[in-house]
């Protein structure tokens, strides 16, 4: 009985470890990138930093080689993205190299065809 919740405590608190690990990483990478999406280069809001609470905008961790696929939680495989540009990468079966996103969400938006902030 104690033994099971010690283990439990114990994995909790190594969640929130892990996860307060990849904050640290999303922000100092978001700063790097001037708080710009990697993918669509639009400013995100997090943490209260910038006052702009544009939902689709939030930072967001972005795993470039997902996790599902091997990708570790370390600096050179998380960059800073918008949520509206994580979910979509992310969706489906088919994911796209960082570079061909990049690519294919730049065209999106030059036709119009990309998530629009109201601001
Ligand atoms: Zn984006």
């Amino acid at each position: 009985m104690f033994r099971s919740l010690h283990i439990r405590f114990t994995l909790v608190k190594k969640g929130y470890a892990m996860s307060n690990r990849i904050r640290m990483i999303r922000i100092s990478r978001a700063a790097a990138q001037d708080w710009k999406c990697f993918y669509c280069e639009r400013l995100m809001w997090s943490d209260g930093r910038i006052p702009n609470k544009e939902p689709q905008l939030q930072c967001t961790a972005e795993h470039l080689i997902p996790k599902s696929e091997g990708g570790g939680d370390d600096q050179n495989n998380i960059v800073a993205a918008c949520l509206y540009c994580n979910r979509i990468r992310h969706r489906g079966s088919k994911l796209k190299s960082p570079e061909v996103f990049r690519v294919f969400v730049k065209q999106r938006l030059r036709v119009g065809r990309w998530y629009r902030a109201q601001h």
